[in-house]
């Protein structure tokens, strides 16, 4: 089975976790110091602020940028669940707006018609690693002084007129084991704004500075040493596997002709955390996704389900209609796209989509 995504472990990672175990010194340490730093670099700003996960860093990066009970947070529905849930967890309610049908993001044209007096910030996904168009989300923001959390968590290295992804609004990030770059579990806030990564730090540590001396209500969403040593190590090797990413992608949009290959906007450098195709002319996925597992040919479905129909979610916001986001999720499936594909790997997935 070539599998949808694969988790790159070589030897400077294993090496890397058994210091941290010889060590001793397993909890947030040096190694985490060293990893935040070195994805600040990556990402083009002063501070990166690591955390357990990519759903702790946007619950973080919404409570340092003051959102809170009564605000309204403009999203997309076309994501994963975190994005909306990391609303809810600070009290605030996520407004749904429908996406565009070339790149799967929100739809800029739709987010003024959304504001409302309690809106307080703007959270675009930066859907299967192609960045919203930020210049239009900028804009807006500056015109309604609503604040940026980008959901950066597919998106790492990707960039728009030449801007890195988390480096506009508070960015968030994931390093879960499937993502780009990878800790095995956690995340990053990035940011320009000192002020705002030393509230990150101290909600992450139980709002902390002096210890056990608590200044405000924090959590425990810290990383482990073991995970930042093998995030570091997969620093190292960013670039290549985007590189290996676009070059794969190229490949299979120069020959699938079966089924709706994505498009890349001008402007915009997509790392294809996924490909995406959509099936089309009544079709059905399902039947498409069963015949590529019986020729050995693993996909994924982001997702299924828009947000804003999730059963609980529907209870909050109540029957919102967003046609393109729901049409999408019965059409969109995902094929393998990471660094560890081969060029027969390659071959195959085409001969066997082009028969669909
Ligand atoms: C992975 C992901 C998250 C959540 O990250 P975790 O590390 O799994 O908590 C949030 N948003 C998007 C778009 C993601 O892909």
């Amino acid at each position: 089975m070539i599998p949808i995504s694969k988790p790159f472990i070589g030897e400077a990672e294993k090496e890397a976790v058994l210091a941290v175990l010889e060590s001793g010194m397993l909890a947030q340490g040096p190694r985490t110091a060293a990893f935040e730093e070195r994805f600040a670099e990556v990402c083009g700003v002063e501070h990166a602020i690591a955390t357990s996960s990519g759903t702790t860093a946007l619950h973080l990066a919404l409570l340092a940028n003051g959102i809170g009970p009564g605000d309204e947070v403009i999203t997309t529905p076309f994501t994963f669940i975190a994005s909306a849930n990391s609303v809810l967890f600070v009290g605030a309610k996520p407004v749904f707006i429908d996406i565009e049908e070339e790149t799967f993001n929100m739809d800029v044209g739709l987010i003024e018609e959304a504001i409302t007096p309690r809106t307080k910030a703007i959270l675009p996904v930066h859907l299967y690693g192609c960045m919203c168009d930020m210049d239009s989300i900028e804009a807006i923001a500056e015109r309604h002084e609503l604040k940026i959390i980008e959901d950066a968590c597919q998106a790492v290295g990707a960039t728009h007129k030449g801007r890195l992804a988390g480096s506009i609004g508070t960015g968030t990030f994931s390093l879960y084991a499937t993502k780009n770059v990878m800790s095995g579990e956690g995340g990053m806030i990035t940011t320009g704004d000192r002020d705002l990564a030393q509230q990150c730090r101290m909600m992450r540590n139980h709002g902390m500075q002096r210890r056990y001396y608590h200044d405000m209500l924090g959590y425990n969403f810290r990383m482990t040493d073991l995970h930042a040593a093998i995030g570091l190590a997969q620093m190292a090797k960013l670039d290549a596997f985007t590189q290996r990413r676009r070059e794969n992608a190229a490949y299979l949009s120069e020959r699938i002709t079966s089924v709706i290959t994505p498009k890349v906007p001008e402007g915009f450098e997509h790392v294809w955390h996924q490909y995406t195709v959509r099936i089309t002319d009544g079709r059905d996925r399902d039947t498409a996704i069963k015949r590529l597992a019986d020729a050995g040919i693993g996909t994924g479905v982001f997702y299924p389900v828009p947000v804003h129909m999730q059963g609980y979610m529907r209870e909050l916001v109540g029957d919102v209609s967003l046609p393109v986001s729901e049409r999408l999720a019965k059409e969109v499936f995902s094929l393998p796209v990471h660094p560890q594909l081969s060029k027969a790997d390659l071959e195959k997935i085409v001969d066997e989509v082009n028969k669909l």
